[in-house]
């Protein structure tokens, strides 16, 4: 049975590198601990945030719920016949380990996706996605602990509700179930080599590797985005503070008679996503830096902390942003990062 602390530091679990304190934090290592702490009543008394790596959340304040720690580890492949491999990863598991890990025994599908941080069981919760390539393109299923029944149950892929950083677990579900672990289904020949992304390509073609394998795309994911975001071991951030948002093609195409070099794309025959971090960099708020708290200077999506800064200040510093943007655009930027009170 998991121990239950009170007053526990997690300074060293947010990437943000926010000094907040958990009211009780308990952590978990295996599903029967799930059990045990159901039987325990634990999950009863107050209300529970559920922590993976620390990626994707701000924590404003202290934090009054209590906190839940996903620890479960192992990666077993448990079907390799045929030209696929289904391999069923525990949802503490760093993601980009797992994703090392497959390119090291040459199964390919998650090579775009490399060096995001966080965990397994996280990637589900908001479809991670990056050059080109979501998590949902090789998602199988997901086992989950249904918090009020105490029961383990599964999802499917159409289940899960898929979109644009979105899935059930971030609305219906959210809070009331602990992702255990997920299983994903990948390619162990004729992998389908994703370079549709533009900065993707134009690096291969610069290295002249015209047939790129995994590991060639891995490498490459690897290197741009090692020169493109700050690593928050040395810059606490939280990656994309913002969604980019979609907007109906009407939207777009009255601020591109302002705007000609606006970036946009096609999301479908109605509508078209704009990159926010265009928006704020052109709203002046990149490499802006107000106390502890800025933009990164090479990606204006990215709000960093330069050392010492609250999570309040975070938010607040993000609330001005959002506010620039929808009076100079008329767009609402919507958080990509988890608040939690
Ligand atoms: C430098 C940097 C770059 C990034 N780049 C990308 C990117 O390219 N693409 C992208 O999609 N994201 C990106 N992110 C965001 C982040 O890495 C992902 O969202 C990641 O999946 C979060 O994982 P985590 O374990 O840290 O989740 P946490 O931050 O711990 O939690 C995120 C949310 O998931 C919930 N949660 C976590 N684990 C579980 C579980 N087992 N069961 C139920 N709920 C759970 C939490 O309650 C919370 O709501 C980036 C972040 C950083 C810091």
């Amino acid at each position: 049975m998991p121990v239950v602390q009170k007053n526990v530091s997690l300074a060293s679990m947010n990437t943000l590198g926010l000094n907040a304190v958990a009211a009780e934090f308990a952590e978990i290592h295996t599903k029967k601990d799930l059990v045990s702490l159901k039987e325990s009543g634990f999950f009863e008394n107050s209300s529970l945030f559920i922590l993976g790596g620390g990626s994707n959340v701000l924590f404003k304040n202290e934090i009054s719920k209590t906190v839940l720690k996903v620890s479960l580890n192992g990666i077993d492949i448990i079907e390799a016949g045929g030209e696929t491999v289904l391999v069923k990863i525990g949802a503490g598991e760093d993601w980009h380990q797992f994703v090392q890990w497959a390119v090291n025994n040459g199964y390919g599908g998650v090579e775009n996706l490399a060096l995001i941080p966080g965990t397994v069981g996280a990637a589900p919760i908001q479809n991670i996605g990056a050059y080109g390539v979501e998590l949902k393109k090789v998602f199988e299923e997901l086992e989950f602990f249904e918090i009020q029944t105490g029961k383990f149950k599964s999802f499917a892929a159409d289940e899960c509700n898929f979109g644009y950083r979105d899935s059930i677990f971030k609305r219906e579900l959210k809070g009331k179930v602990v992702i255990t672990n997920v299983t994903l289904r990948l390619t162990k020949k004729n992998h389908k080599i994703n370079i549709s992304y533009r900065s993707l390509a134009d690096y291969l073609e610069n290295k002249q590797i015209d047939q790129p394998d995994i590991r060639d795309v891995f490498n490459a994911v690897v290197a741009i985005r090692r020169s493109k975001l700050p690593d928050p071991e040395s810059l606490g951030n939280a990656g994309s503070f913002f969604k980019n948002p979609v907007v109906p093609k009407s939207t777009f195409k009255k601020l591109s008679e302002q705007y000609d070099k606006i970036p946009h794309y096609p999301v479908n025959g109605e509508n078209v996503k704009i990159p926010a971090g265009w928006l704020i960099e052109k709203a002046g708020w990149k490499g802006k830096r107000v106390g502890n708290v800025g933009t990164y200077e090479n990606q204006a999506l990215v709000i960093v902390n330069h050392g010492g800064a609250t999570g309040e200040e975070i938010y607040q510093h993000a609330m001005k942003i959002q506010n620039s943007v929808k009076k100079i655009f008329g767009i609402s930027l919507a958080p990509e990062v988890n608040v939690v009170e």
